[in-house]
């Protein structure tokens, strides 16, 4: 990697063992920035810190669930260990139902909106005091190209997507007078676990090649090079954007 735009900077990606989280935490510290890689499961995290430590980057490990107060809490103290804090990665989210939005069940919805939104805001509020201390701070929340074009069989995940985008154009508003930037990525079909119900048949892979433009699925590595550029100066009179990381799918509201 000869882009080393991130020297200096300490990041935390959530959901980063494994998929787009990963990929979002190794381009960082490729880049040059300190990582805080985290995920529910312990050995998750220990996997992911060796393996990117085996690539001599610069990173540190801790489990966090984002649903939870106290997680969240050792997150930030493992970032002030490590000096601080200066850009923050919201990327997880779950979907425990397909299918459409008015069919889901009520404590599907409540979970989507947990995790999907809440923890998100809930980190981007606990993440501020560190973030004040940075020269330049950074929230990168990931939605999804759902959230802009809902998908039939994720209804309420599509939602909480569309959520965020909201929660980014008013946080961005917020934070901008502190030189706190808000931004958000909002990748299409990107093969992962995740995605695996849409990419791992091949009748699934034709409808949904059929949809987009350049004809592939994205790779995690697509979205962790989009972070890393809006984290980075090059970005730094970017703000309340939702950029689409999508091989071109439609994406409009
Ligand atoms: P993934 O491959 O399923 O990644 C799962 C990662 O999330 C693992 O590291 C997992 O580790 C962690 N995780 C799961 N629940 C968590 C929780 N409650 N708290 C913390 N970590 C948790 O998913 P992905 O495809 O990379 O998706 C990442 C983000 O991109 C999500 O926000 C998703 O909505 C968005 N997105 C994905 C696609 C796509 O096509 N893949 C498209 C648009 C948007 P543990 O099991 O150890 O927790």
């Amino acid at each position: 990697m000869s882009l080393k735009r991130l020297v200096g900077r300490i990041a935390i990606v959530t959901a980063s063992t494994d998929g787009i989280g990963f990929a979002i935490a190794k381009r960082l510290g490729q880049e040059g920035a300190k990582v805080i890689v985290s995920s529910r499961k312990q050995q998750n995290v220990e996997e992911a810190v060796k393996l990117l430590s085996q690539e001599g980057l610069d990173v540190t490990g801790v489990p966090c669930h984002v649903a939870k107060t106290e997680d969240r809490k050792k997150l930030f103290e493992v970032a002030k260990q490590y000096g601080g804090l200066d850009i923050l990665v919201s990327n997880a989210a779950v979907n425990p139902v397909m299918g459409e939005v008015l069919d889901c069940p009520e404590d599907a919805w409540e979970k989507i909106f947990e995790v999907n939104v809440k923890s998100s805001f809930l980190l981007a509020q606990e993440a501020l005091p560190l973030l004040r201390q940075s020269k330049a701070g950074r929230i990168i929340f990931i939605s999804s190209i759902a959230g802009f074009q809902p998908m039939t069989l994720l209804g309420a995940y599509s939602v909480s997507k569309t959520a965020l985008l909201g929660l980014t154009k008013a946080a961005a508003v917020q934070l901008a007078k502190e030189n706190i930037t808000v931004n958000c990525v909002a990748p299409g079909v990107i093969k992962t676990k995740f995605s695996s119900a849409l990419t791992s048949t091949q009748a699934a892979q034709d409808i949904a090649l059929s949809m987009i433009p350049l004809n592939r699925f994205g790779k995690p590595d697509d979205i962790g090079g989009a972070v890393a550029f809006i984290a980075s100066d090059d970005a730094a009179y970017m703000t309340g954007e939702n950029l689409v990381i999508s091989g071109g799918m439609a994406s409009r509201l």
